[in-house]
C-alpha cells in the first residue's frame, strides 16, 4: 500500500485554518486526516479531549516529550503544543494523508523530521480582517488577541520555507486551492524522486 503524505499547514491563529481543514476533510473522506495534537492549554468551550486535541497537565506533556514522542513541539501563545509520533506514523502507514495544522517552529521541526512533507501557509486577507475574526469568535481575552495578531508578522517572515500559500478571502475558494495543492503535493512526492534518482546509480 501506498503511504500517506504529510502536510503541514500553518497561518496565523483566526486566520479559518480550522474551517477550512473541516471542509477539506469532508471531501476527502477517510483517505486523509488532521492530525490530533496534545496540548496543555485549557479546553475551550465545545472542545472534547481526544478529537481537538489531548489535553495534557504539563507534567504529562513533558514526560511524553522526553520519552520521545512527539514529531515536533512548540511553546506558543503561552501553551506547550506537540504532534504524537505514534499517532501520525499509524495513519501515514494505513495509506492515509495527514494533516498537521501547527505553528511555524513546529513545521521547522517536521523539516528535521522528514523530508516528505508538503507544506502550506494560510494568509488573512488582512490583519484588520484577522483582527474582527479573532474577536468575533470571543474565545480569547483582549491580552490573548493582542498576542496573536503580534505572533502574525513574526510567522510570516518564515514563509519562504513553505511551498505553497493560500489567501483565505473565500472560504470556497480556499478548499478548491487546497484540494488542489494536496494533489500536486502527492505529485511532488520526494521520496519517489529519490527513489529515481537512486536507480540512476544502476544505470551508470
Ligand atoms: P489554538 O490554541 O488556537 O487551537 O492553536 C494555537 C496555535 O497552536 C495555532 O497556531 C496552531 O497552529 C498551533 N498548534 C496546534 N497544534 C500544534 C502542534 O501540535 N504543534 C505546534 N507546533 N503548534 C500547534
Amino acid at each position: 500500500m501506498e503511504k500517506g503524505i504529510l502536510f503541514v499547514v500553518s497561518g496565523p491563529s483566526g486566520v479559518g485554518k480550522g474551517t477550512i481543514m473541516e471542509a477539506v476533510s469532508k471531501a476527502r473522506g477517510e483517505d486523509m486526516v488532521v492530525s490530533v495534537s496534545a496540548t496543555t492549554r485549557q479546553p475551550r468551550p465545545g472542545e472534547t479531549d481526544g478529537v481537538s486535541y489531548f489535553f495534557l497537565t504539563e507534567e504529562e506533556f513533558f514526560e511524553k516529550r522526553d520519552a520521545n514522542g512527539f514529531i515536533e513541539f512548540a511553546l506558543v501563545h503561552g501553551s506547550w503544543y506537540g504532534t504524537p509520533k505514534d499517532w501520525v506514523e499509524a495513519r501515514l502507514a494505513e495509506g492515509r494523508d495527514v494533516i498537521l495544522e501547527i505553528d511555524v517552529q513546529g513545521a521547522l521541526q517536521v523539516k528535521e523530521y522528514t523530508r516528505d512533507a508538503s507544506y502550506i501557509f494560510i494568509l488573512p486577507p488582512s490583519l484588520r480582517e484577522l483582527r474582527r475574526r479573532i474577536t468575533e469568535r470571543g474565545t480569547e481575552t483582549d491580552e490573548q488577541i493582542r498576542i496573536r495578531m503580534n505572533k502574525v508578522m513574526e510567522e510570516i517572515e518564515h514563509l519562504d520555507r513553505y511551498d505553497y500559500a493560500i489567501v483565505n478571502d473565500d472560504l470556497d475558494k480556499a478548499v478548491e486551492e487546497m484540494l488542489t495543492l494536496m494533489k500536486t503535493g502527492r505529485n511532488r512526492l520526494k521520496s519517489d524522486v529519490y527513489d529515481i534518482i537512486e536507480s540512476y546509480r544502476e544505470e551508470i
